[in-house]
């Protein structure tokens, strides 16, 4: 008895089509794909369902089909934002204290150091928000982001509380 071809294409034929010398057969896959899913544009958001050709039509970024891994790994990500979540944690304290006695008095490096706060929690915040777009990058750029953030917070530590 012969069993029935399947007619999803072998590995080896998925390889061939997405070699490098068959860009057209690797659009064709990606319209392919899209024809029946709600993907959204990595870049923009818009939904890519029923693409014709492999540009985003709002963002006009091209777009390719890749294998990626299913899970990135986080650990990066998380020690990154430790020190963001500490300032996070710290400005809330300050503006409790602001709303029971008042905006302080402040000079010089404790107002730096205030303001730098702030836009430490806010970008925390926004590396939360937006940390598909973090873990995109390679673990490398993730791993120098973290070791100047950290050397930027301890510095900025250091000068709040020693001056
Ligand atoms: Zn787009």
């Amino acid at each position: 008895m012969v069993e029935a071809m399947p007619e999803e294409p072998s590995p080896q034929t998925m390889h061939a089509a997405c070699d490098e010398e068959h860009p057209a057969d690797v659009g064709a896959m990606l319209v392919n794909f899209l024809r029946h899913r709600d993907v959204s544009c990595p870049c923009c958001g818009y939904n890519l369902r029923n693409l014709t050709a492999p540009m985003c039509p709002e963002c006009h970024e091209s777009i390719s089909l890749k294998v990626d891994v299913q899970h990135r790994p986080l650990h990066w990500l998380l020690i990154a934002l430790v020190p963001h979540m500490f300032s996070a944690g710290v400005s809330v304290m300050f503006l409790f204290f602001v709303i029971q006695r008042g905006w302080p008095r402040m000079h010089g490096v404790e107002k730096w150091g205030t303001y730098a706060l702030f836009v430490s929690a806010a970008i925390g915040i926004a590396i939360t928000v937006y940390h598909r777009r973090f873990l995109r990058f390679k673990p490398d750029a993730q791993l120098m982001y973290l070791v100047l953030n950290w050397i930027a917070h301890v510095v900025l530590l250091i000068a709040v509380t020693t001056h």
